[in-house]
């Protein structure tokens, strides 16, 4: 029961979570076979509606929980429950944010309309797996169908053009975006000096990191940071979860709180033994890459996403891919050790972090280690 109440929590923590979740208990449907079959015996019977199930999809894209949306995408088709426009765009983005990006363009290639938001969802979708030239294609689409592109549709496609290297093409977006009269943000910002930095035009990219709007966000942020730091605030820390038979673990660096913790550290040991035999070393420093303090600091064969992989390999067997969602970037180290492990235990494995996804397959990563 103790994993019926942390996937619970995983999804209530969420933005409409709560409320959500309280109607879908009070419905009797829930998130599991297993706990709606507890809650039917329960005695509670009313069918849940369009509204609740559009939170609790969204839920599942933000926990990246790939079983538990896809069994409710089945229930909705079982149950002959209508699919609205809100809700077709619910699973677009499940989909994309679960890693399964096919499936997320065939269901958005069948709706019949498209508003806003559901071509922008597609379109963030395609960046975030680094499908840059699709993303532009479906925002030219857009453009043809006269959808009317907003801010988040622009994060979307000037960050495709940064992960893509295409910078002229960012640039012209940029222009479009300003021409439309929409005021960009930190975001936009950051997705523009990233696509300069990428086709090597630092000094561009400073210069431009400079004519953001006063105060200047960048000296804002590690202004904070040090505020933090002396106050002695910590920063989020690194947290990575996995789905097991419907069910969302989390783990944290340094919490052994896990029921099967003594397996996942002699797993640990196995992983840390057979990747050492290839001639691995761990690298700490990661001051060139864009790795949060917090992560830093600490000892990297125990950062949260080795926990979450090793309770993987345990759980799971091939040709399973071992999929996790990672809420801070993944450091160097660990992008090393997962591209290895991939290769010496012959498995499939999916991260998504905060800003991207990364396939790892035999010894190499989807992102080309650019990220
Ligand atoms: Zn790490
Ligand atoms: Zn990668």
């Amino acid at each position: 029961m103790a994993f019926v109440l942390k996937a619970c929590s995983a999804i209530m923590a969420l933005e409409e979570g709560q409320q959500v979740h309280a109607r879908i208990l009070r419905s009797g449907f829930t998130l599991n076979p297993y706990v709606q079959s507890s809650l039917a015996n329960a005695g509670v019977g009313i069918e849940p509606d369009e509204v609740s199930l559009v939170g609790v999809i969204s839920a599942c894209a933000m926990a990246g929980a790939l079983d538990i949306g896809k069994w409710i995408h089945a229930y909705i088709n079982k149950r002959k429950i209508d699919i609205d426009l809100e809700l077709n765009t619910a699973l677009v983005n499940m989909y994309a944010k679960c890693g399964c990006i096919e499936k997320a363009k065939e269901i958005f290639d069948e709706m019949p309309v498209k508003d806003s938001k559901a071509w922008s969802s597609m379109i963030v979708g395609l960046a975030i797996h680094g499908l840059a030239e699709d993303a532009l294609e479906v925002f030219s689409r857009m453009e043809e169908a006269k959808a009317k592109p907003n801010h988040v549709t622009f994060i979307g496609i000037l960050s495709a053009c940064a992960r893509g290297g295409l910078v002229s093409e960012g640039k012209r977006h940029w222009s479009r975006m300003l021409e439309l009269g929409i005021e960009p943000s930190m975001e936009h910002y950051g997705c523009m000096v990233d696509l300069l930095c990428r086709g090597g035009l630092v000094d561009e990219a400073y210069n431009f990191a400079l004519s953001t709007p006063s105060p200047n966000p960048w000296e804002k942020m590690s202004h904070v940071r040090k505020k933090m730091k002396e106050k002695g605030i910590k920063a989020v820390p690194g947290c990575t979860s996995i789905e097991i038979d419907g069910f969302l673990h989390e783990f944290v660096m340094g919490d052994w709180s896990h029921p099967e913790a003594e397996e996942i550290k002699r797993t640990l040991k196995d992983v840390s033994v057979r990747i050492h035999s290839t001639g691995y070393e761990p690298c700490v420093s990661s001051v060139l890459h864009n790795v949060d303090d917090e992560e830093k600091e600490n000892s990297v064969s125990e950062h949260s996403e080795r926990l979450a992989i090793a309770y993987g390999l345990l759980k799971t067997k091939a040709p399973a891919a071992i999929r996790i969602v990672k809420n801070l970037t993944v450091c160097w180290d660990c992008h090393e050790v997962t591209k290895i492990i991939s290769k010496v235990y012959n498995r499939e494995i999916i991260v998504r972090d905060r800003v991207r996804f990364h396939k790892f397959v035999n010894g190499t990563c989807s992102c080309r280690d650019y990220w």
